[in-house]
C-alpha cells in the first residue's frame, strides 16, 4: 500500500477511536448526569423540599404560633374578663397576671388595654392612656373595630425602648361577646428575624413569609428573594413577576419556576394562625453544582484517558507500520534488502551521484549453476550457500556500497564513488575470492563460482538503463563460459 493511503487509514483509525471513545464516554457521562440530576430533582421535590418546609413549619409553630395561642388564652383568660367587668380594681393583679405570662412563656412583652379606661397596662405596671389622636395608638383602635379575633402587627414597642416589636393583638370580649379590650404578647422582630436567619442557614433554603396578598412580611437580615424587603409585592420582585399568578389555589404545595435562567423549587405553605405563606426557596444551582462539577470532572477524566488511548494507539500503530515497512523491504533469507528495499536506496544514490557529477558502478552478481547445486544437495543446501554468500559479499563491500538480493541466486551491487576500472578490480576480487573459498553444509564442503556483470553510470542513465547494462554484461559472462567479469559496453 502506498505510504500516503497508510496514513490515510492511520488518521481514520485514530479519528474512529476517538469519535467512539468520546461518544461512549459522553454517553455514559450524560446518561449518569442526567439520572443522578433527575433523582436529586425528584427527591428535592418530593422529599426534601415538603421535608424542610415541615421542620421550618414545626419549629415557626413552635416560636411565631406559639405566642398566638397564648394570646388567645389571654384573650379567654376568666381573670382578665372577670377583673375588667370588675372595674379594674386591683391594678397589681393585672401587672402580677401580665408578668407571669411574659416570665412564664418567655415573651419579650405582654399587654392589656381596657376598652373602658383606655388603660394600657403591661407587666411593669401601667403604662399609659390610649388615646385616638395619638399616632402610635392607631393599632388599639383598629383592634377594637376589626372584625378578626386578632392581628399580627409589626410595630414600635413604646415599653420596651421602641424596640421593632412582632405583636399579637386580641380583642378580649365578655361573655355576651362584647367588647373588653385588646391583650396579646410581643416578640421582638430582631428576634423572629434571627429565627428566618437559622432556618436559612439551617436548611439552606431561601426562607420568608408572604401575606395573602403577596406582600412578603417578614424575611431574614438579608431580605427576601433577591434582597427584597418586608413590604414589597412579590409582584414587584424582578424575576418573581409572574410567580403568584402561577401558584394555583390554595397556594400550597411544591413549585418550580425559572428566573433568569436559574430554576427554583418552592414549597408554599399556609400557615392559618399567622394568615400568612410560609415560602421555602431552594435554588437549583446549589443543589445540581456538585453533580455538575463531578459531571465536568467525569468529562475531563474521559478527555484525558481517550488522549491516552490514542496516544499508546497511535505509537503501536507506528511502530507496526515500521515493521511491516521494514518486512516488505528486507529479504528474510539474506537479510539483505529485497529488491522493493533496492529501489528506495538506489533511486537516491543514483540522484546524489549524477548532481554530484561523481561516479557509480553497478555490479549484478549470479552464481553459476545453482540449480545444479540444489539438484544435488538438496534445497536447504542451496538456501544455506545463497546465506552464507550474502554475507561474504557484505563483508567484501564498504558500509556505503548498496547491496540487496536482486533475485533467486542473483544479487546486485552500487559502488558509490567507484568508476568502472576500480569496479572491475573489486569484481576480480570477489569473483576470486568465492572461487578460494567452500561453504559448509552438513558434513560437505560446497564450492561455487559466479559471473559477474559490470556497468558504470552514464549522465542521462535511469535506474533502468542502468541494470539493463549490467543485465546484458552477465548475460555475455554466461555465454562466454561464466566464472567471469564482463563490462559494458564492451571493451572498458
Ligand atoms: P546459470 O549458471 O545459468 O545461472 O545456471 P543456474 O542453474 O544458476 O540458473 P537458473 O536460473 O537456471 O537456476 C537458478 C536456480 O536457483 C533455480 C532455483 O531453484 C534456484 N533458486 C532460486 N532461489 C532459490 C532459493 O531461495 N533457495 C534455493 N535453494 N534455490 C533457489
Ligand atoms: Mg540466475
Ligand atoms: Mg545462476
Amino acid at each position: 500500500m502506498p505510504q500516503r493511503s497508510l496514513n490515510h487509514a492511520k488518521l481514520s483509525l485514530l479519528l474512529l477511536l476517538f469519535l467512539l471513545l468520546i461518544c461512549g464516554f459522553l454517553a455514559t457521562s450524560l446518561a449518569s448526569y442526567y439520572a443522578s440530576r433527575d433523582a436529586i430533582h425528584a427527591s428535592i421535590v418530593e422529599t426534601e423540599l415538603p421535608l424542610t418546609s415541615d421542620t421550618v413549619y414545626s419549629e415557626i409553630q413552635k416560636d411565631l404560633v406559639r405566642p398566638v395561642l397564648i394570646s388567645s388564652m389571654m384573650s379567654r383568660d376568666t381573670f382578665v374578663r372577670d377583673w375588667v367587668m370588675n372595674g379594674e380594681r386591683d391594678v397589681d393583679q393585672m401587672t402580677r397576671y401580665l408578668r407571669e405570662v411574659q416570665e412564664h412563656y418567655g415573651t419579650f412583652t405582654s399587654f392589656f388595654i381596657s376598652e373602658k379606661t383606655h388603660t394600657y397596662y403591661q407587666a411593669k405596671g401601667v403604662l399609659k392612656t390610649v388615646r385616638e389622636d395619638e399616632p402610635r395608638d392607631v393599632w388599639y383602635f383598629r383592634v377594637r373595630d376589626m372584625a378578626e379575633p386578632y392581628e399580627i402587627n409589626v410595630d414600635v414597642d413604646m415599653a420596651n425602648q421602641d424596640r421593632l416589636t412582632f405583636f399579637i393583638n386580641y380583642r378580649v370580649l365578655d361573655y355576651e361577646g362584647n367588647f373588653l379590650g385588646a391583650t396579646g404578647v410581643g416578640l421582638t422582630v430582631d428576634a423572629v428575624v434571627k429565627l428566618i436567619d437559622e432556618y436559612q442557614r439551617k436548611y439552606e433554603r431561601n426562607v420568608y413569609f408572604v401575606d395573602t396578598e403577596g406582600k412578603i412580611t417578614l424575611t431574614g437580615a438579608e431580605g427576601g428573594p433577591f434582597g427584597a424587603r418586608t413590604g414589597q409585592s412579590l409582584r414587584d420582585i424582578d424575576g418573581l413577576e409572574n410567580l403568584l399568578s402561577k401558584l394555583p389555589k390554595p397556594q400550597s404545595g411544591t413549585y418550580e419556576y425559572q428566573e433568569h435562567d436559574r430554576g427554583h423549587f418552592l414549597n408554599v405553605r399556609f400557615i392559618p394562625e399567622l394568615d400568612w405563606y410560609l415560602f421555602v426557596d431552594k435554588q437549583d444551582s446549589s443543589a445540581l453544582a456538585g453533580i455538575r462539577q463531578s459531571l465536568y470532572l467525569n468529562m475531563l477524566i474521559c478527555l484525558l484517558i481517550t488522549l491516552v488511548v490514542l496516544a499508546l494507539v497511535g505509537l503501536l500503530v507506528r511502530r507496526y507500520q515500521q515493521d511491516i515497512e521494514a518486512l516488505a523491504t528486507t529479504d528474510m533469507l539474506t537479510g539483505l534488502p529485497n529488491r522493493r528495499g533496492f529501489d528506495l536506496l538506489a533511486g537516491q544514490a543514483l540522484r546524489e551521484a549524477q548532481r554530484n557529477q561523481e561516479p557509480l558502478s553497478a555490479l549484478l552478481i549470479d552464481i553459476d549453476h545453482f540449480k545444479a547445486l540444489n539438484d544435488s544437495h538438496g534445497h536447504l543446501a542451496g538456501d544455506q550457500v545463497l546465506s552464507s554468500f550474502a554475507s561474504r559479499l557484505r563483508d567484501s563491500l564498504r558500509q556505503s556500497d548498496i547491496l540487496c538480493r536482486w533475485g533467486g541466486e542473483e544479487f546486485i551491487v552500487l559502488l558509490k564513488n567507484t568508476d568502472h576500472h576500480a569496479a572491475y578490480q573489486l569484481a576480480e576480487k570477489l569473483r576470486q575470492r568465492i572461487n578460494d573459498s567452500s561453504f559448509r553444509f552438513a558434513e560437505a564442503e560446497l564450492k561455487v563460482e559466479t559471473s559477474l556483470g559490470l556497468t558504470e553510470l552514464r549522465a542521462d542513465d535511469t535506474l533502468h538503463s542502468l541494470i539493463s547494462r549490467a543485465d546484458h554484461a552477465l548475460y555475455r559472462a554466461k555465454q562466454s563460459g561464466r566464472n567471469r567479469v564482463c563490462v559494458e559496453p564492451a571493451g572498458h
